[in-house]
């Protein structure tokens, strides 16, 4: 502990003799927030503390996982939280929110520096959010000005009751081009149970069937010939990483809007992994984000635009979004901060080199892995070769020590509930501090406990796991576990 800090000079007036050495802020500030936590709802306070006892005795691989700082996870819990304030730093429709200027200020300032946009927009409450902010922003700036005209009025004030029908008809039936999901994509780019799906007009580009990778003359293809207002690109369970300047020709072309939804990738991006034409930033018209996948921030999202969209952007409270969260802003700003110093640089390369040799290792121990590999943080193990549904795979290896999540492959036959693929992840893992080695260790337990797992006759969920298997698999997960411990200075 800083002998100069605050809670050092408290600790002294109120304890002068202890040896406060040995004892580190972080620590004292989850054990009391635990206790405080305890003292109103005590079973919320062991759940809590549960969670993270869970969090170390698993092996994290989830790809859209991470570990914030706890200085990112302590700027989240305060009474910021408290505070209403709509609007924009410097604009807000509630008095005293002067703090929360400074907070979002500095978060823009931050966002807008580390990945050279032209302008940020900090307050979505998440990636779902942040897609529909962009959405809309699109819809109001390319569709709602020539809209008006057609209708008569300069702006929205100036339509009569019957003219808001006829606009709701203009605004309808817009067109989206997406990644498939099976492919990659997200449920937010143009799926039936996300809004998105409704709201647009929809078509899918996929991949190639036999390299599992993606197709830019095909994308062309479709594009050309459906004209989609919005070209979307971005992904959750690709492997790969994408060319962005090819998708901006292709949008350019057509005509349309080019969103990149970097939500599993922002870190990629933050640490100059992901550059030049493969940077979304220097392509996109609108980039969205959520902050805590690779990027290990709080839970959350941004959008970064260019000036064009800035304006709309800006409204997306309360177009679509709440209040803005102080508390949350305060968070995002610690961990751009950390992502904005050199060392986040090595962490994403680092990211990306496990990944690659996690997925080595996983063939070489003779693991099917979509498109032979990874450029990213993630990579997908088809489990039908080990004769299991994705759904069989996760419970047997969640019982062995390893938490990841099943995932629809391309063309998957299982859908999206069973599903014939696992996603591995390896954000987490880094974050701890592993690297060759344990992902060569990592890749021989996974292909262990898998081979090792009979399904069940006529189940796609049940499965047989030998007991003296999944124990060594568990102690070796757990071997690695302890020589990485998760938040070494918290002693809960
Ligand atoms: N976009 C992509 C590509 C994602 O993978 C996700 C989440 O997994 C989201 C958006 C949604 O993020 P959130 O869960 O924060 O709404």
């Amino acid at each position: 502990m800083d002998p100069d800090s605050t809670l050092a000079s408290y600790l002294r007036t109120v304890c002068p003799d202890a040896d406060l050495g040995g004892v580190s802020a972080e620590a004292l500030a989850f054990a009391a927030a635990m206790d405080v936590v305890g003292e109103v709802a005590p079973e919320i306070a062991t759940a809590v503390a549960a969670e993270l006892a869970d969090q170390r005795a698993n092996l994290k691989l989830i790809a859209s996982e991470n570990f914030a700082s706890p200085a990112t996870l302590l700027a989240m819990g305060n009474w910021l939280s408290d505070k209403y304030a709509e609007g924009s730093p410097g604009h807000r429709f509630y008095a005293g929110c002067e703090n929360v200027d400074t907070i979002e200020t500095r978060a823009v300032e931050l966002a807008k520096g580390l990945f050279g946009s032209d302008h940020a927009y900090v307050q979505p409450h998440s990636g779902i959010d942040a897609n529909l902010v962009a959405f809309w922003s699109i819809l109001t700036r390319r569709v709602e000005g020539p809209a008006l005209e057609r209708l008569g009025a300069k702006d929205l004030q100036g339509l009569s009751d019957p003219d808001w029908e006829s606009l709701r008809r203009e605004l309808g039936n817009q067109r989206l081009l997406g990644m498939a999901l099976d492919a990659g994509g997200h449920l937010t780019h143009g799926f039936r149970p996300n809004v998105s799906g409704k709201l647009f007009e929809i078509a899918r580009y996929t991949v190639d069937p036999t390299t599992g990778l993606l197709d830019y003359d095909q994308v062309r293809k479709q594009a050309e010939s459906f004209r989609p207002l919005v070209l979307l690109a971005g992904y959750s369970s690709y492997p790969r990483k994408i060319n962005f300047r090819i998708f901006r020709e292709i949008a350019d072309e057509v005509g349309a809007v080019l969103m990149v939804d970097m939500a599993h990738f922002a870190g990629l991006v933050a640490g100059k992994v992901f550059s030049g034409d493969f940077d979304p930033v220097a392509h996109a018209h609108l980039v969205t984000t959520t902050t805590h996948k690779t990027l290990r921030g709080p839970r959350g999202g941004m959008v970064l635009c260019t000036e064009e969209f800035a304006a709309t952007v800006d409204r997306g409270c309360p177009l679509v979004l709440g209040g803005p969260l102080g508390h949350i802003m305060a968070a995002k700003a610690v961990a751009l901060t950390e992502a904005s110093r050199p060392e986040f640089a090595g962490y994403a390369q680092r990211i990306v080199d496990n990944a690659a040799t996690l997925a080595d290792a996983l063939i070489q121990q003779g693991a099917t892995v979509v498109t032979g590999g990874t450029d990213n943080h993630l990579l997908l193990v088809d489990a039908r070769p080990y004769g299991l549904t994705g759904r069989q795979a996760e419970t047997a290896l969640r019982e062995a020590g390893i938490t990841l999540n099943r995932n629809v492959i391309p063309f998957d036959p299982n859908g999206s509930w069973y599903t014939s693929g696992l996603r591995l992840g390896t954000p987490a893992v880094t974050t701890l501090g592993m690297g060759a080695d344990e992902m060569r260790e990592v890749a021989a337990i996974v292909h262990t406990v898998l081979e090792s797992t009979q399904p069940v006759p006529d189940s796609k969920a049940k499965y047989t796991l030998d007991g003296s298997v999944r124990d060594q698999a568990k102690r070796r997960a757990g071997d690695l576990l302890d020589r990485f411990p998760l938040y070494p200075g918290i002693a809960l």
